[in-house]
């Protein structure tokens, strides 16, 4: 493996979306909550791709202003009516059993049932994702359909669950680059079976360090694997002093569907990650959402509490919440797809590639134009069937480089792919119209 090798955008290989949908679907059947053994079993099968680091944090701890809860497993649950026919299993569905449930093995009547029973009457043939974290009770989630067809007798319910002092499990992988300045790269991995929310975004992020692997980068990436919120809570509260270095970071959730692709802008909102991610939307030929940040939503809600701050925004392809197959068994691996996975990929590396590669540059020759046409730089762009973008480019650069703008700025008052810029860039630096302006790097 060539270890110089630079990050590049193009990093990725024909396979990279079946790569990560295959991932998705390995860790789909796992029941996860924000403790457990689902946890630990998801983060062992990322530890097969790169060397993640696992932390497990005791019950009862505090973290900032809040407790390790108690570590949830279980082990079966069904719903037998009076023929002795199970009609509700866990083992067909682990969305069947509401999150935290706790044990119960009783008779009850169908009112009684009903009393610990969610549905979706809108989407009656949906099992709807319910939790209860924090306060004590037991629910099975069906579809309308099914509950409504339940004649008048007698139920066994059982949960064999285990609420018990244990632990909260996370993981972490450090990719180290030429600087400790950080890349903080979270996704949650607390949901059960929901492919989109959030095997998508582990599967994708796994891919991505695994492909970072050997690749000499700009910044440290830090990969965090967490349950949502109290995980992220967790690792805050462990890494404050840590958390200064983090210079960008991205929350990846539900990147398999074909929506979007939507993303949500740190509390800042004019941090680097912000323009990076807002520039390669604008120029990803999809139909994209920039939103402000709101403090709804994902880890990022932690990240940009105000004591942090952090650079962090969020980016997925359907807003949560916004679509149909949020949060229930519809969120299923026929709702992603290979090809929607790697456009989201392909998003993240261009946003890395921008802020691993934005430099300022200073023209050699500013008084006038330079005579391109003898330096044989018109239409010589190699490969770039775009021509006219490629001249445009190079006259934006030669005018903006003026030792004050950097090539994201050139990109955006151009309005021209960065990518272009950047190349461009290169071969105008190679003729040496172009100097970096403080060009420590040795390049
Ligand atoms: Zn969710």
């Amino acid at each position: 493996m060539n270890v110089q090798r630079r990050f590049r955008e193009n990093i990725v290989g024909d396979r990279i979306g079946a790569d990560i949908f295959d991932f998705a679907a390995r860790i789909y059947p796992i029941c996860r909550s924000i403790t457990g053994d689902g946890v630990r079993q998801t983060l062992r099968q990322i530890g097969a791709h790169i060397p993640l680091q696992i932390h497990e944090v005791p019950t009862g701890t505090a973290v900032f202003d809040w407790v390790i809860p108690q570590e949830w497993n279980i082990r079966e649950a069904y719903i037998k009516n009076e023929q002795g026919e199970k009609i509700v299993d866990f083992a067909q569905s682990n969305l069947h059993v509401m999150s935290y449930s706790v044990p119960v093995r009783q008779r009850v009547s169908l009112a009684q049932l009903k009393r610990h029973v969610h549905t979706l009457p809108d989407q009656p043939d949906l099992i709807p994702y319910r939790t209860s974290y924090y306060a004590e009770n037991w629910a099975f989630c069906m579809p309308h359909h099914l509950l409504e067809s339940l004649r008048d007798e007698t139920y066994e319910v059982v949960i064999d669950s285990c609420l018990a002092d244990g632990h909260l499990t996370y993981g972490e992988y450090l990719h180290s680059g030429e600087t400790d300045e950080e890349f903080l790269l979270s996704a949650h991995v607390c949901h059960p079976s929901l492919a989109n929310d959030n095997c998508s975004g582990v599967a994708l992020l796994t891919q991505l360090a695994k492909q970072m692997a050997g690749m000499r980068t700009r910044y440290s990436y830090r990969f965090l694997f967490a349950p949502g919120t109290i995980g992220a809570i967790t690792w805050l509260a462990r890494n404050e002093a840590q958390s200064r270095r983090i210079k960008h970071g991205l929350v990846v959730s539900m990147v398999g569907d074909g929506g979007g692709p939507t993303y949500k802008k740190s509390r800042r909102g004019d941090a680097m990650i912000d323009r990076a991610m807002a520039h390669v939307l604008r120029h990803c030929g999809l139909a994209p959402a920039i939103l402000d940040f709101s403090p709804y939503g994902y880890d990022e809600r932690q990240y940009c509490s105000p004591g942090f701050n952090l650079p962090v925004g969020l980016l997925q392809r359907s807003m949560f919440g916004e679509i149909p197959e949020y949060h229930t068994s519809a969120d299923n691996l026929e709702f992603i797809a290979p090809e929607h996975l790697a456009v989201s990929y392909r998003l993240i590396t261009a946003a890395i590639n921008v802020i691993e590669n934005d430099a300022v540059y200073r023209n050699t020759m500013p008084k006038c134009e330079p005579q391109l046409g003898r330096r044989g730089l018109y239409g010589m762009i190699g490969g770039n069937k775009d021509s006219a973008a490629a001249n445009m480019a190079m006259l934006w650069i030669l005018n903006l480089s003026d030792g004050m703008h950097s090539l994201l700025d050139i990109a955006e008052r151009a309005n021209l792919p960065f990518a272009v810029i950047q190349r461009t860039a290169q071969l105008l630096e190679h003729k040496g119209l172009l100097v970096r302006r403080d060009d420590s790097s040795g390049e």
